[in-house]
């Protein structure tokens, strides 16, 4: 047991504040934060001296005004903070999936920071709607008769379902029952929706005929759903788009398709084969078509839904459009990031996905090479580092088996373990987010652009404490 006097030897409260308040680093923080921090910090030395953890003469007053100020450092920093993306994955859902181009977010902050037209039609002077801001963008990049817009792609999913089968019947192929992560899955959102699921074929085939057997008077909808993040190779057979169009029209029930990533750039010209853009897939005559803002079309988060004017007017209709509308500032970014695409000479270049997904190896392999010379000048004596040709994801549940050839910083030390490393380059700042394969902490540098190569290498090694 400690003697109980030992409190006595915690600074006081005041006393702290009083010290803190000429801490150049600190000054400017507000009074109530530093008090709740130092009676934080207070709080945990008693504590660990009750547990026997610290001896009560080790305290001493600069120790503990040195944990504040840590502390405190800590506390200042914004939680949702910009990191470097080394992972090698384009459309990383975790690390906030699209960059944004400039052009874009100039617009953003334009109608963050003024009164905009956002619900009001300035040529009659009377209440206008937001999505329809959009909607002629959208129909002429995909050929679309009608479109509109929500807060993501999961809630256009579930609008679109509500809306058009609420009660009835939705029959869904096996193979494309998924859960895309973060806890969304189709069968799941089926119920939310109050449709009613009616699963056909088999994990790895699934046919015509299986749809066709599967129709009764309560079928509300044919679903296809893009199968994300997985892929089933092998014996497997699936329905086309075409095949269930044309199933669908004769036997008049509507077919719907979430696309998932929904791209408007040919994808092919990459080697990157069997997916669909949005444009073939409304040319196919399918009824309405969901993708998100984020994933492969590089924009913000949002939910696109296009399709027929029929089912757009209904799905507008729905209260629950509402309660999943977008919002103002992604708005302005989705508008900005769509007009891009009016000039597809120039797109890839100016949208951050597209133009990671479009880099070539050669130019991988220079941006490698430099990051090499510029950590080389920083690292540590026990760090080795070498350039290795890997193979970069796309993510966002795009493509799953298909990888682009990049080149990678491959970093090894004599001192720490890889994920040692990738634990401290985490604490960075910026932090950096690499990977590690076969025990090897690797930095891709196919989502670094040059401009961040000074920034990665001060803060892997430029800035120690
Ligand atoms: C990603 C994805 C969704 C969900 O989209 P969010 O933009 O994350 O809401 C739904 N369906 C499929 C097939 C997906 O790939």
């Amino acid at each position: 047991m400690q003697p109980p006097d030992f409190i006595k030897k915690i600074p006081k409260v005041d006393r702290l504040y009083q010290q803190l308040s000429v801490q150049a680093d600190v000054q400017h923080i507000p009074r109530s934060v530093a008090i709740q921090t130092i009676q934080y910090v207070l709080e945990t030395l008693r504590q660990s001296i009750l547990d026997g953890q610290k001896n009560a003469d080790d305290i001493s007053e600069p120790l503990v005004l040195e944990e504040i100020i840590t502390q405190l450092i800590r506390k200042m920093q914004p939680n949702l903070r910009s990191v470097i993306n080394a992972s090698g994955i384009i459309v990383h859902t975790n690390l906030g999936r699209s960059v944004l181009p400039a052009e874009v977010i100039d617009h953003m902050v334009t109608i963050a920071g003024h009164y905009s037209n956002l619900e009001y039609d300035l040529d009659t002077g009377k209440r206008g709607q937001r999505y329809k801001l959009v909607e002629s963008l959208i129909c002429s990049l995909t050929g679309a008769e009608a479109a509109t817009v929500v807060n993501n792609n999961a809630g256009a999913v579930l609008l679109a379902l509500q809306t058009l089968t609420a009660g009835k019947a939705v029959i869904v192929s096996r193979g494309e029952l998924v859960e895309i992560g973060g806890s969304f899955r189709i069968p799941d959102i089926m119920a939310l929706s109050g449709a009613h699921l009616v699963e056909v074929g088999t994990t790895n085939r699934t046919h015509l005929k299986d749809y066709e057997t599967a129709i009764t008077p309560e079928t509300g909808l044919l679903l296809k759903v893009h199968q994300s993040n997985y892929a089933i190779t092998g014996f497997t057979a699936s329905v086309s788009l075409k095949e269930m169009v044309s199933l669908g029209r004769s036997m008049q029930i509507p077919v719907m398709n979430d696309m998932g990533s929904g791209n408007l750039v040919d994808l092919s010209v990459m080697g990157l084969k069997n997916e669909l853009m949005v444009q073939e897939v409304i040319s196919a005559g399918v009824d309405i078509v969901t993708f998100s803002g984020d994933k492969l079309l590089g924009g913000p988060q949002a939910g696109l839904i296009v399709g027929k004017q029929s089912m757009i007017d209904a799905v507008r209709k729905n209260p629950l459009a509402r309660a999943l509308r977008i919002d103002k500032l992604t708005l302005a970014a989705l508008e900005a990031t769509l007009r891009m695409y009016q000039d597809p000479k120039t797109v890839v270049e100016k949208i951050p996905t597209l133009r990671f997904m479009f880099r070539q190896p050669e130019e991988i392999k220079q941006c490698a090479e430099q990051l090499l010379e510029s950590l080389g000048k920083l690292k540590p004596e026990t760090v080795h580092m070498t350039i290795v040709k890997k193979d970069s994801k796309i993510g966002g549940g795009a493509l799953p088996l298909q990888t682009l050839p990049t080149y990678c910083i491959s970093i090894v030390s004599e001192s720490m373990s890889s994920h040692k490393m990738d634990q401290h380059f985490r604490t960075c700042k910026p932090p950096i987010i690499g990977r590690i394969e076969d025990d090897h902490y690797l930095l891709d540098c196919r989502t670094i652009l040059p401009d961040d190569i000074p920034v990665v290498a001060s803060a892997m090694w430029g800035n120690d404490e």
